[in-house]
């Protein structure tokens, strides 16, 4: 088994010594587990957290631990009933060739009904974040305009694309002429690069309406702008801030919070954060069902952005914070 492990915590933007690849044994499954051959690994913003052991939502990744990734593979063993060897499965398996896994913690994935690697982008973890916190915070209604940052990832492509479908007017935020061309052909109503001088300008054009719902993925300079032109009631699903990952220190400026708090009880926004595994017992049947007819029938699209072999996955995890990926980045381990 090839791995790559933790080998000491980042400051700032992770670099290369923070990463170590290791040759080790391939373990055997126990009672109840799998042993899964990793075919395609996913990179995610959240890893970052997990490198650092400032406190979160989930205990951080041991120094010395593999790197976590949910990754979609083939069973090689299985000592699990209803598994066998040659099933292609959704786990949780890490940065790293093979896995032993808990079969009560994988699914089954059906090669013969989307690309196997969709599991991990538009019908996986990501795509149901945007679902759900559109369906259980953001509620969009027809007519109402929907504003997404990083647009052309996995959760800010299925936000818009969604929003779409529920009648409402979807405007993307991204990094870049090539990003804002890819939202366009996804059917984004407006598109708008945050990396341009006239940001302000393009944002304020692109929402004559108002924004009455801000799926939350970057904060930073663009929530502030956002911010200035949200609508009385909109909603705030609060889902990422992947502009500060690597932030060591608090933004320079004046405390930000009195104003805020002022327009949130000025405007009625309601703001709510979430983690995704919150709404699986409520959201997920319908995700698949909703979310696997649309990728079916072509009304959601994704774009993928593969990465070939584990030995490129620290640099292009750095690079995804950079804004460098185009679509959802998975890393293809092995055919
Ligand atoms: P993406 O593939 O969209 O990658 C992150 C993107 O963020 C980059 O490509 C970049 O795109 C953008 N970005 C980085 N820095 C900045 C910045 N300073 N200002 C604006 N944009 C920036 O990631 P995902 O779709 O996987 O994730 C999107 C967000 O959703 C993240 O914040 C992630 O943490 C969050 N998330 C939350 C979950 C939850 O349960 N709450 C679950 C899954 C994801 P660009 O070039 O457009 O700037």
């Amino acid at each position: 088994t090839t791995r790559i492990v933790l080998a000491s915590r980042p400051h700032g933007e992770p670099t290369a010594e923070n990463f170590r690849t290791e040759t080790v044994a391939t373990a055997a499954p126990g009672e109840g587990e799998l042993l899964v051959r990793t075919q395609y690994l996913s990179l995610d913003p959240y890893m970052r957290g997990r490198m650092s052991d400032a406190e979160s939502y989930a205990a951080p990744t041991p120094v010395d631990g593999v790197m976590p990734a949910g990754t979609v593979g083939e069973v090689v063993v299985s000592r699990a009933d209803g598994f066998a060897p040659g099933d292609v499965v959704l786990a949780y398996g890490g940065w790293q060739s093979h896995a032993v896994v808990p079969a009560a913690h994988v699914r089954k994935v059906d090669p013969a009904t989307a690309p196997v690697s969709t599991a991990l982008g538009v019908l996986g973890m990501p795509g149901f974040t945007a679902y759900a916190g559109l369906a259980a915070i953001g509620r969009p209604q027809p007519g109402e305009t929907v504003v997404t940052a990083a647009a052309a990832g996995p959760v800010g492509s299925a936000v818009g694309q969604i929003a779409r479908q529920r009648g409402a007017r979807a405007v993307g935020i991204a990094g870049g002429p090539r990003k804002l061309e890819m939202l366009r052909e996804l059917g984004f109503d407006a598109v708008v690069d945050h990396r341009s001088d006239t940001f302000a300008e393009d944002l304020a054009a692109a929402v004559p309406d108002g924004v009455d719902v801000y799926f939350e993925n970057v904060g930073g300079r663009v929530t502030r702008e956002v911010w200035r032109h949200l609508n009385l009631y909109a909603r705030v699903p609060v889902c990422g801030l992947v502009s500060g990952y690597n932030a060591t220190s608090l933004p320079e400026g004046p405390d930000r919070v009195p104003a805020l708090m002022s327009s949130v009880l000025t405007k009625s926004l309601t703001l709510r954060g979430f983690i995704q595994t919150e709404f699986v017992p409520t959201h997920h049947d319908d995700f698949l069902r909703e979310m696997g007819g649309w990728v079916a029938d072509g009304s959601v699209r994704y774009h993928e952005d593969v990465v070939e072999g584990l030995e490129q996955a620290p640099a292009a995890f750095v690079g995804m914070l950079r804004g460098e990926n185009h679509g959802k980045l998975v890393v293809r381990v092995a055919d």
